[in-house]
């Protein structure tokens, strides 16, 4: 069952969003050639904590950390630790905090120092895929219109979306119904309306879609070895249509 939220719930996840992305703008500033993603964790950790907030992932199914870190043809859920980010690598940071019981969770997909043009073409793709869907998030459409925004847009630019892992209903709970792929057929679905909280999040593939679970039983990357990247944002229903809540910009 979707659980709609109230405004004073839908502000309170603004709130949560906001902390997310000022954690992803510390890593964001802190990417370079030679950091490794340990320092990146325990940065997006600092902040976090410091707004008095939780972070989601440490400890969630005993995952070690604060932020996936995701490197090149590792698509989600990559452990940060001593690899050490090189010129060119593209890193996939997913971040999630919860603020006075409410999640927020986002992700962002940044080239280091200079990267190969598909790589840079992968990351607009992938970026502009979010934006697609949530344009698509409107009240009356049905859910899977999101989801065909994704793959429309991504496939006519030759590349795949992921089909094993997917978007998400969000709220007082990190993951909630109903899911929201990243492909299938518009019209399909429950109808959207007010109130809905949805964390979108395109996980695009250079190559084929297929992906597989490496043996740390975390970091899933592509089977074909093949670039991947990632965008998430929280995203509300309200009355005036689609609102980020994972965004830096002054509502
Ligand atoms: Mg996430
Ligand atoms: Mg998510």
């Amino acid at each position: 069952m979707i659980k709609l939220k109230s405004t004073r719930e839908i502000e309170l996840m603004r709130e949560a969003g906001k902390i997310v992305a000022a954690a992803l703008a510390e890593i964001k500033s802190l990417i370079e050639p030679g950091i490794t993603t340990g320092v990146l964790d325990k940065a997006a950790e600092k902040v976090i904590r410091r707004f008095g907030a939780e972070p989601a992932f440490l400890g969630y199914h005993n995952f070690p950390a604060s932020i996936c870190a995701s490197i090149n043809e590792e698509v989600v859920h990559g452990i940060p630790g001593l690899r050490r980010l090189k010129e060119g690598d593209i890193i996939s940071i997913d971040v999630g905090a919860r603020y006075k019981g409410y999640y927020g969770d986002s992700a962002v997909t940044f080239p280091v120092g200079k990267v190969k043009p598909e790589a840079e073409k992968l990351i607009s793709v992938t970026r502009q895929s979010l934006q697609k869907a949530i344009e698509a998030m409107q009240s009356g459409r049905h859910l899977s219109d999101v989801s065909h925004a994704v793959q429309s847009h991504v496939e006519a630019k030759s590349f795949s979306v992921v089909r094993s892992y997917v978007g998400h209903g969000i709220g007082e709970d990190m993951h909630e119904e109903p899911q929201v792929p990243n492909f299938g057929l518009p019209g399909r679905g429950p109808v959207l309306r007010e109130g809905i909280v949805l964390a979108i999040e395109p996980m695009v593939n250079a190559g084929s879609w297929e992906v597989k679970v490496l043996d740390d039983s975390w970091t899933v990357v592509t089977s074909d070895g093949s670039l991947s990247a990632h965008f998430e944002h929280t995203v509300a229903l309200g009355d005036n249509g689609p609102l980020v809540l994972t965004s830096t910009d002054p509502d």
